[in-house]
């Protein structure tokens, strides 16, 4: 059975927050573990701490605490930087273990920061470097003996289609292609099994359902038998084998620390890793069954309550993240009145209202209020009025 873990977020009064997909909610142990760290770590330690307060082995430990979440081996994923960056660190080493091809395949869902990062990447190897977009739903059949990385979300960031992780790495190892998967809507939101999946690498961020805080660090993982042929084009000093030697000439470490870059952002590295605290006694199977059963009762209010919006999230629970999306044409007004009245989801162009459904922190009253709320506020037409209809420079 699984418990809801409410007490051990601040949540503001009088707020549903229906965003954790996001930016998750702030745990309660983050602000003290973060005022220690930079008034005694950083403040009376000063560079000790780097060996004192264990900052330069954070990065590792942290590192496979996410390991525990995505069904991964102790030591083969590593954090820092940011997901476009762990990104482009996979996408061009998966590349370079396909020499000869010359295609990267995508979707159409992905989301657009994936597809700029790969179009950044070939347009710097050459002209005869192309990224093939199709539809989610051709990703199978245009998986061909062509392709050199298959780059997919697995969770799509607008609808919330999960791929099956399985399937499609089966089918870009049977055409000998490697398979890239990022993680993001995925990562402490269901279950997953990277070890099973056999795929080469993944990434994912932790801001989201794993409650990391804003710019927290992203993840990279890579399967331990490719390793040593697995160079990413960015390379920088804390991946190589020997940092403090300070050689002149690189040389990559022989673990998957070689995908790390440079310093690591410690501070944010603690407040990351003080939220996974929450997770340490979660079975990510009953989390995404009570999340699964959550979704279908706000989707049944929804629906009952505001036919009007459309759902655009798939009904079956195989074939869904955590979070539910409607659409309707005045998507982005609806939602800023929606969040004037407390239920706090977001706004994705051209006209989808997302509502993450998160367990840890949000129950069936939670839903049930929400919706109340949600026609409320929609059929009393307030949305209509002209302040909720300019656009903020985030949605
Ligand atoms: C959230 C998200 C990102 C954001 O990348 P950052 O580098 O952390 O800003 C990238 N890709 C996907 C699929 C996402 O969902």
């Amino acid at each position: 059975m699984f418990r809801n873990k409410k007490s051990d977020f601040a949540l503001p009064e009088n707020v549903i927050y229906l965003d954790g997909n996001s930016l998750g909610p702030l745990p309660k142990a983050v602000p003290s573990r973060l005022q220690n760290m930079v008034q005694d770590e950083w403040g009376k330690e000063l560079i000790r701490a780097w060996n004192s307060a264990g900052w330069m082995s954070q990065t590792g430990r942290v590192a496979n605490k996410i390991s525990r979440i995505v069904g991964a081996a102790d030591n083969t994923i590593t954090m820092g930087d940011t997901l476009s960056i762990k990104l482009f660190q996979a996408l061009s080493a998966g590349l370079k273990l396909r020499p000869k091809r010359r295609v990267v395949l995508s979707d159409s869902g992905n989301f657009p920061s994936d597809l700029y990062v790969a179009q950044g990447l070939l347009a710097g190897l050459g002209d005869d470097y192309t990224l093939r977009v199709v539809a989610p739903e051709e990703v199978m059949d245009a998986i061909d003996e062509t392709v050199a990385v298959v780059m997919l979300t697995e969770v799509d960031y607008r609808t919330a289609r999960r791929h099956d992780m399985m399937k499609v790495t089966e089918k870009a190892h049977r055409q000998e292609a490697v398979m890239l998967w990022d993680l993001a809507h995925s990562t402490g939101a269901v279950p997953l099994s990277l070890s099973e999946s056999n795929c080469e690498f993944a990434v994912g961020c932790t801001y989201k359902y794993l409650n990391g805080g804003p710019g927290a660090p992203a993840f990279l993982y890579a399967r331990p038998d490719i390793l040593e042929q697995a160079t990413p084009i960015l390379t920088g000093w804390l991946g190589h084998a020997a940092p403090f030697d300070f050689q002149l000439d690189y040389q990559p470490a022989n673990s998957i620390e070689r995908f790390r870059v440079g310093t690591p952002s410690v501070a944010q590295m603690t407040m990351l890793d003080t939220a996974l605290e929450i997770y340490t006694d979660v079975n990510m199977h009953d989390l995404s069954q009570e999340s699964q059963r959550l979704m279908d009762i706000f989707i049944a209010e929804i629906e009952a309550k505001i036919p009007d919006f459309r759902l655009t999230t798939p009904r079956a629970h195989e074939g869904r993240g955590s979070h539910v999306s409607f659409c309707h044409e005045a998507g982005y007004a609806i939602m800023q009145a929606v969040i004037e009245a407390g239920v706090i989801g977001d706004f994705r162009a051209p006209d989808i209202m997302r509502f993450a459904v998160t367990p840890l922190y949000i129950g069936e009253d939670d839903l049930r209020n929400a919706a109340e709320i949600m026609k409320t506020v929609y059929d009393s037409g307030i949305w209509q009025e002209p302040r909720f209809q300019t656009r903020n420079a985030v949605t």
